[in-house]
């Protein structure tokens, strides 16, 4: 029997023809994927989300699931043949409540945007006041921002840091209680502190407010009790599966104690309106494909090798932080308590340059901007530097060490040239890209198995 006819019967048959079909009749598609897991293995990421998923997460992603159209939940569906559909959202939404340790999980939010905006339709009424962290102060897009669907459809008030890079909780309090939003937001994007849910919790219940916590940049702390959790201090809590976690791309909403409780202003208990919120209120069938990953991920979250991962993330979030102070780099609030490092550049290196030189060697980062800077976010004055791969590639202390030194001499060698533009001698370039391709090739992204 020819290879192509043979029939499909286990997942096994499915990724092993779908892998020789690519290579054998559309190698332009293969090539480039070839081309990704290559690059990924040659270049180093110290963007502060990045983690890579693993290959049990994405053998799940790439499963027959896709092909099954399920409305509604597990149990209660618009459409025949979900059986194991049914059984792979319940098992994801089961290791979501045990991980998170919450009273309700859904599993079907196609992004940790998505997410947000199926809570903040569920709770609040266009044109009602929100409460959410300033863009340039490290928030989310999501929580407060113009350019997205909060701002433009709801009354956005925006807290910030201080100068020490901590969120100012007397002006969320003072804020909250002249504006009194019906939502608070909390959590963060490019923040390298701890964020004190009893607190946001003790100003919403002031003003009479709910709070959503959003933990997609320190779910895995959370997860592993390297950070407090806000599962029963907020109303509700958001997170992405594909940063910390090393899930698919998706969200997640998740409730402690406040789940079954009907909120002043809605129909029912916050469980029944997060579950109508996401279907049928904002999306058709969900991807069940990328719940089978988001099952795989948590999953692998509840293993010792994670928590494992998670302390290296912290250990080695302090090491690079530490590094950089000691190459007398600024540091804000002089350190680190997540894996997210805040780096401010000077000598008028930009973020922007800072992000193009670093990435010509090899070294992926994330430029930012700090409160109150008037250039554009293309432009940037520092950047926002993370341990998550770091920690996946098992980099010891020596390594990190060698890793910020590395970023300390390739900017030391950049001359700017305006707000973009630099020069960086070519010679020197190719013997820094080579450096980084040696380190990555002595530390490869393996921490799905024991070294
Ligand atoms: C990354 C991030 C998101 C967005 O996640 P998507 O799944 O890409 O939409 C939401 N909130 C915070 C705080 C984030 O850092």
């Amino acid at each position: 029997m020819a290879a192509d006819t043979e029939p499909l019967r286990t997942q096994a048959d499915l990724l092993r023809r779908g892998l020789a079909d690519l290579r054998t009749e559309d190698a332009e598609l293969a090539s480039i994927l070839d081309a990704e897991v290559t690059r990924q293995h040659r270049t180093l990421s110290l963007v502060s989300s990045s983690c890579a998923a693993g290959p049990r997460t994405l053998a799940a992603s790439a499963s027959a699931l896709l092909n099954v159209t399920v409305e509604g939940t597990p149990g209660r569906r618009h459409h025949a043949g979900c059986e194991n559909a049914d059984r792979v959202e319940s098992l994801a939404i089961r290791r979501a409540q045990e991980l998170f340790a919450a009273q309700y999980a859904g599993v079907q939010s196609h992004s940790a945007s998505n997410a947000n905006y199926q809570v903040l339709t569920s709770l609040a009424e266009p044109g009602d006041t929100i409460l959410g962290m300033a863009l340039d102060h490290g928030g989310h897009l999501t929580h407060s921002s113009a350019l997205a669907f909060t701002g433009a459809n709801y009354k956005a008030i925006r807290y910030g840091t201080t100068s020490q890079g901590v969120i100012d909780y007397d002006e969320v309090r003072k804020l909250a209680l002249a504006h009194r939003p019906r939502i608070i937001i909390c959590g963060a994007t490019a923040y390298s502190r701890v964020l004190d849910f009893q607190r946001f919790r003790a100003i919403a219940d002031e003003a009479g407010a709910l709070l959503l916590a959003d933990i997609s940049h320190i779910a895995g702390l959370v997860a592993t009790g390297r950070h407090p959790s806000p599962i029963d201090a907020a109303h509700v809590t958001t997170t992405c599966t594909h940063k910390q976690l090393a899930g698919p791309r998706g969200g997640l909403i998740l409730s402690g104690r406040d789940a079954d409780i009907k909120v002043p202003g809605l129909r029912s208990t916050l469980r029944a309106v997060l579950d109508q919120a996401v279907f049928p209120g904002m999306q058709g069938a969900p991807a069940v494909n990328m719940i089978a990953a988001k099952a795989a991920a948590l999953g692998y979250a509840m293993s010792p090798r994670f928590d494992a991962c998670m302390g290296r993330v912290r250990s080695t979030a302090d090491e690079m932080a530490g590094a950089f102070m000691a190459q007398d780099y600024e540091v804000v609030g002089g350190g680190t308590e997540n894996h997210t490092i805040l780096l401010q550049l000077r000598g008028g290196i930009t973020g922007s340059i800072a992000e193009s030189a670093l990435e010509a060697c090899g070294i992926i980062v994330s430029k930012k901007r700090a409160p109150g800077e008037t250039r554009s976010s293309f432009v940037g004055d520092g950047l926002c530097i993370g341990a998550g791969s770091i920690a996946q590639r098992h980099i010891d202390s020596q390594g990190c060490r060698q890793v910020v030194d590395l970023v300390c001499r390739i900017l030391g060698q950049v001359t700017p040239l305006g707000e973009h533009k630099y020069s960086l001698a070519p010679a020197l370039q190719e013997m820094f890209r080579l450096e980084v391709e040696a380190l990555c090739l002595r530390y490869p992204i393996t921490d799905y198995r024991d070294r």
